[in-house]
């Protein structure tokens, strides 16, 4: 849904009526983090409204804020970008590439009168302002002469004022119903080196004074963001039309992309990793573009997520399940299907010979024949899923239970006959005897047999750890109260079982079905280095959940 909604129904507008005939879109992101699927969100629509209209995307880093990390964070918000298979037109672009255009508009404006360095303290500033209810005072530095506040700005570019003690304000009215307007900032100073203009300036402008003169350097026609920045369009245009220039990019809002049980913010995310309750931005549990790849998400399910939740001015919290449909969609006609054994019991087939190993043919994908075929091991002893074994269940159960028979997935059919137990009472394995004309094959006598359970060779397999991810919140939204409280204390559970032999060649990042388990995804880290230590992350359950 990137052309059918109330922002493309703009554009159609501008271009049939001549105002313009080329668009130009750019998304923003301050690096001071991680992207985050919200950003995919924006990223896309910006992005594929240009190329619909044949215009023109930018990718603009905005850093404008100088932070030690700028570097670290640039490179991973590159990086995504790319992987989600977004291009921008031309080189990256970057704030700092306008510094000294931003510099001259504030001289510009004081010349003009329109603004003004105060002295005021940060906290006098503060109480100066307002509240939502009760107007702004005037500043005693508001009065100052052009010529003076040109002195004054001028000693804050050279340093000689403190941070804190001077900033540059726009003058418009500390009566204005819209906090926005009473006089905002615009310089302040900040003693931190830059990481591409270094040391050449000690005042950086802000967010709202160089948005909009960026947008209308580049020629942005429609400048999209989401709906926090409403209030702060009218600064946006006040700027632009006092300052001179003949490029007037229009502001448009949408809503923010929320997920249910999740957090879609860069300042809450890195309070987690902070707080070590994930493990960094890439943490598999995160929505960021890294922890979906890590996770084992594609691009192109993201993109379709994308697509699907559309542009709208609502307030939203979309279902987690309808991410989850899209990796399952995607997947389901990528990904191979084997068998794993997640949390194993010990089945040993009485009636099988010992020393004898079955070779089995299957097909690697049931719908999709050129995906091959591969040779699985069948022996007396195997494993099944621990959930998969009853000694007593009702008819409910389809799965393997004392006196009972079950189908082993492409294999024979089962039955149990007694148990072993360890001590405590826990049950260490299952004697079973097959029915040995089962093997792909229904049982001759006509018997019925409901359940199938997946199953691997307990003498030729590989072992493997599983990483069992679900929400990091338990709750779908939070109403009141810290996100903090609500945080998922089984986010992970790791589980040791066993895959196919096959998966010794299993490369990181790749993805498979796990008949009956769900989706998973080779862990691109350390800890998964070879065959000797496989470590798989549980992408997606089957099912829904939620
Ligand atoms: P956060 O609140 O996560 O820190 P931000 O808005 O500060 O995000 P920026 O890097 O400043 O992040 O944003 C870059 C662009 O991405 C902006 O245009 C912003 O509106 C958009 N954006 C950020 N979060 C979302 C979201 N959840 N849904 C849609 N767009 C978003
Ligand atoms: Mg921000």
């Amino acid at each position: 849904m990137y052309t059918n909604n109330f922002i493309s129904k703009i554009v159609d507008r501008d271009i049939s009526s001549g105002k313009y005939s080329i668009i130009r879109t750019r998304f923003p992101p301050e690096p001071n983090g991680y992207l985050h699927i919200g950003h995919a969100k924006s990223l896309f629509f910006n992005f594929y409204l240009a190329k619909h209209y044949q215009g023109y995307f930018y990718l603009r880093i905005d850093d404008t804020n100088p932070n030690i990390d700028n570097d670290k964070y640039i490179n991973a918000i590159i990086y995504d970008i790319r992987w989600l298979g977004i291009r921008w037109h031309e080189n990256v672009k970057y704030s700092s590439d306008y510094f000294d255009y931003i510099y001259h508009y504030a001289l510009e404006l004081i010349d003009k009168g329109l603004a003004y360095v105060d002295q005021l303290s940060q906290d006098e500033i503060r109480k100066y302002r307002g509240t939502l209810t009760c107007v702004g005072q005037n500043s005693p530095y508001r009065y100052q002469s052009v010529k003076k506040n040109k002195i004054l700005f001028l000693k804050m570019k050279n340093g000689e004022f403190s941070e804190g003690s001077a900033c540059l304000r726009a003058k418009i009215n500390m009566h204005d119903k819209s906090m926005i307007m009473r006089d905002p900032i615009l310089y302040r100073i900040k003693f931190v080196r830059h990481h591409r203009t270094g040391n050449t300036w000690c005042i950086y402008p802000t967010y709202d004074f160089s948005h909009c003169i960026a947008d209308s350097l580049e020629g942005i026609t429609h400048s999209l963001c989401t709906m926090e920045f409403q209030e702060n369009r009218q600064l946006y245009n006040w700027i632009l039309k006092n300052i001179t220039t003949d490029v007037y990019p229009k502001q448009y809002e949408f809503s923010r992309l929320n997920l249910q049980y999740s957090i879609t913010s860069k300042r809450k995310i890195s309070i987690l990793i902070n707080k070590k309750i994930v493990e960094n931005w890439e943490d598999p549990r995160l929505l960021t573009i890294s922890g979906l790849r890590r996770r084992g998400y594609t691009a192109q399910s993201i993109q379709e997520f994308c697509y699907q939740i559309g542009i709208t001015k609502q307030h939203n919290n979309i279902s987690i399940s309808t991410l989850e449909a899209c990796i399952r969609k995607d997947l389901n006609k990528k990904a191979m299907r084997t068998m794993a054994v997640i949390n194993p019991l010990l089945v040993i087939i009485e009636s099988f010979p010992e020393k004898y190993e079955e070779i089995i043919t299957i097909l690697n994908h049931p719908n999709i024949l050129n995906m091959g075929t591969r040779k699985v091991i069948f022996s007396r002893e195997i494993y099944i899923d621990k959930s998969d074994f009853r000694e007593i269940a009702n008819k409910n159960y389809k799965r393997l239970v004392l006196g009972k028979e079950v189908r082993l997935r492409h294999s024979y059919v089962i039955k149990a006959n007694y148990v072993q137990k360890d001590n405590q009472g826990n049950i260490i394995s299952v004697f079973c005897t097959h029915d040995p004309n089962t093997l792909h094959k229904h049982p001759q006598d006509g018997r019925k047999i409901s359940g199938v359970i997946h199953w691997i060779s307990a003498k030729k397999n590989v072992a493997a750890k599983f990483r069992l991810y679900d929400v990091l919140l338990n709750t779908k939204n939070i109403k009141h109260g810290d996100y903090l409280s609500y945080i998922n204390q089984n986010s992970l559970v790791i589980q040791s079982g066993f895959v196919e032999l096959g998966m010794l060649y299993a490369k990181r990042g790749e993805c498979y079905q796990f008949e009956r388990e769900g989706y998973f995804c080779v862990d691109t880290y350390n800890n998964s280095k070879g065959s000797l230590n496989l470590v798989f992350n549980r992408i997606v359950t089957l099912k829904h959940k939620f």
